[in-house]
């Protein structure tokens, strides 16, 4: 029985974990909330002394000061890459927001809404699919102008978040043969958001692939990874959603997992930390989580077979910080558009720096979001970058509504669908 003082359930930070801060406050200059409010307790620093509070009965998991300090946290992981003690801050986060949910058991309306949201919508690839065509429509018949009209803005600036671009929900082949001499044979896991409104990166993702030699499989035997239930403290769901992915594929033979959406690879790596507890499944967790690779870890590895043709651009790439801070990939992307004749690449100003985005934050906290995504927008426009290249849909959609709202007409797209142009231009 493990100890938790403080904390409602057996899936409170783990006290060892948090025992690894030395509080020399290292990670604090990196911390996007930190600097956006100046205040010590939504630092990394603030918010590990927060649940080392609850562990020791001085403060409730249940009280609006602790649920405030860590809904603000980003999760963004910067402090984790900063930290020279090794604190895994990410698990502390997750655990910790699983505390607050169940310490503050949310009334009827919101939690009505959660089960809609993380049982009803992400998890359904057509439900998923129509809303994101339902945003599209919406905001292009001029909602956003009616919703300010009868002072909804909320729900106007949420509709800002949707892409100008159609959103693309066609389903993939379940094979792509590989082209020349095959290399390999991958499945590619196709996300829930990429499926239902990025399907085009989903099948440029295997087109890059198979130019390489690598045949792809599209297994229709997985689910969504789970990683915004993980994010939003359902941990419950998050497993089931674990369970059933690592049940749909892992008998398949194949060398690698492809994830091209920055923060389903993260979460999609961490099952093994996710059912540790559950000894039925924490061994099978570990051996899944070890053969998931994002696209551009594998390409990188295997190395590229063919050189794309010519994109004549100035581009500038933005980390999204589940890759780079949550798995730490961060040289393969800026090698792989290397590779790219004529691409001119540009440094960006914080590029390791969370957009906002941050799973739901844009939504739960818009405030800080649009910030965020200020900040962001204004290093793209002063870097005098053509195109911004990132690996996340997430990001994609927070950067570009960051750039329209700064009237920036730079376009943002992922590293895949850049190499598959660079691969037609041939
Ligand atoms: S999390 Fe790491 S870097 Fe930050 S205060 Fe603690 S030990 Fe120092
Ligand atoms: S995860 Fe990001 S926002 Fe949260 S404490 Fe760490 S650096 Fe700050």
């Amino acid at each position: 029985m493990i100890r938790r003082r403080g904390f409602p359930n057996a899936d409170a930070p783990l006290p060892e974990l948090i025992s690894r801060c030395v509080h020399c406050g290292l990670c604090l200059p990196t911390c996007p909330t930190f600097a956006e409010l100046g205040v010590e307790m939504d630092s990394p620093r603030g918010r590990i002394r927060l649940m080392k509070n609850v562990w020791d009965g001085r403060l409730d998991a249940d009280s609006a000061a602790f649920a405030d300090h860590m809904a603000k946290c980003l999760d963004c992981r910067a402090c984790e890459t900063a930290c020279p003690s090794g604190v895994s801050f990410g698990k502390l986060m997750e655990a910790a927001r699983s505390q607050v949910l169940a310490a503050r058991r949310p009334n009827l309306a919101e939690a009505l809404l959660r089960r809609a949201a993380f049982r009803g919508l992400i998890t359904s690839p057509a439900r998923l699919a129509l809303f994101a065509r339902f945003g599209y429509l919406s905001k292009r018949l001029g909602a956003r102008t009616i919703l300010r009209a009868i002072g909804m803005k909320r729900l106007a600036e949420l509709l800002d978040l949707v892409p100008e671009k159609a959103p693309t929900s066609a389903a993939l082949p379940a094979r792509f043969a590989a082209i020349g001499t095959k290399r390999g044979t991958v499945a590619l896991f196709t996300g829930c958001v990429m499926r239902a409104a990025f399907a085009d990166t989903n099948a440029a993702t295997a087109r890059v692939l198979a130019r390489n030699g690598i045949e792809v499989l599209v297994p229709a035997t997985q689910t969504c990874c789970g990683a915004l239930h993980a994010h939003a403290g359902e941990r419950g769901g998050a497993r089931e959603l674990a369970k059933r992915n690592i049940s749909g594929l892992e008998p398949l033979a194949v060398d690698a997992f492809i994830v091209n959406a920055a923060g389903c690879g993260a979460n999609l790596k961490e099952y093994g930390w996710l059912l540790k507890d559950d000894q039925e499944w924490a061994e099978r967790g570990e051996r899944f989580s070890a053969r998931v690779k994002d696209a551009s870890e594998y390409l990188a590895a295997v190395g590229l077979a063919e050189r794309p043709g010519p994109v004549r651009a100035t581009a500038a790439y933005d980390d999204p910080c589940h890759l780079i801070h949550g798995q730490k990939i961060s040289a393969q992307p800026r090698a792989l558009l290397a590779a790219i004749p004529e691409l001119r690449l540009v440094p960006l100003a914080e590029a390791d720096w969370c957009c906002g985005s941050a799973g739901t934050y844009n939504v739960t906290q818009p405030e800080l979001a649009a910030r965020l995504g200020h900040r962001k927008a204004q290093h793209i426009v002063r870097s005098g970058a053509e195109m911004v290249v990132t690996a996340n849909p997430g990001c994609q959609m927070q950067i570009e509504a960051a750039l329209r709202r700064e009237g920036a007409r730079v376009p943002v797209v992922h590293l895949m669908d850049l190499l598959d142009r660079a691969y037609a231009s041939r």
